[in-house]
């Protein structure tokens, strides 16, 4: 394992549904159990216990657990291109994700390490912590999907910046981008904070002068 850990300057990513596609996956193995195909409702085993009862949930589960869930998810391209770019100029990029919670915890977490390694090679593969507990690991952003992850920044060190998808566009949340254009989306923000921070410290800078007059 790795010597260091993240810190207050890291940029912070989930996996599943942030950067790499949980449709591409479980989608496919959850339509071959239904005449209609399902629609991108997720969390879809929220939703499916929730409108079908419990046999649907059941179909989805012995989905989400069949091996190979994770190794073979497909990357969002500007995901890709996002995390490339961030490496390029000397950011520290993690990755955080919640692990399985069975008996397939460890191949689960075998098989997330294999796809950072895949796509970002040996050094990034050492930069994963699996964790239900975000909050506590430190990081300038954390990108997430999850609908509550807003929620969650009041507790952390970063700030949250949500992944939009089809589950979270209610959710109230002043940083977001989105699959289809994360690195514009990301450079943009991270240049709109640099901005507002530059102001808050004149800012500052000018109420202490104030102050001590
Ligand atoms: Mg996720």
């Amino acid at each position: 394992m790795n010597n260091y850990l993240p810190t207050n300057k890291s940029i912070l990513f989930d996996l599943d549904g942030t950067i790499f596609s949980m449709s591409s996956t479980l989608l496919p193995r959850i339509n071959k159990y239904y005449s209609r195909p399902v629609i991108e409702a997720v969390p879809m085993i929220e939703h499916m216990q929730q409108t079908g009862g419990i046999y649907p949930g059941l179909l989805t589960v012995d989905s989400c657990y069949k091996p190979r869930l994770f190794v073979e998810q497909q990357i969002y391209p500007q995901c890709f291109e996002l995390i490339n770019y961030l490496i390029a100029n000397k950011f520290d990029v993690w990755f955080v994700t919640m692990p399985l919670q069975n008996y397939h915890t460890k191949s689960s977490q075998q098989e997330k390490i294999a796809q950072i390694q895949r796509y970002f090679g040996q050094k990034l593969a050492q930069h994963i912590i699996f964790s239900c507990k975000k909050f506590e690991i430190p990081g300038l952003y954390l990108v997430d999907d999850r609908p509550q992850h807003p929620a969650e920044e009041s507790k952390a060190q970063w700030k949250a910046i949500l992944m939009e998808q089809v589950y979270n566009y209610q959710i109230d949340c002043s940083r977001r981008i989105s699959t289809d254009n994360a690195l514009t989306d990301m450079i943009q923000l991270m240049h709109r904070d640099a901005q507002m921070n530059i102001s808050d410290e004149k800012q500052n800078k000018e109420q202490s002068i104030l102050i001590s007059q």
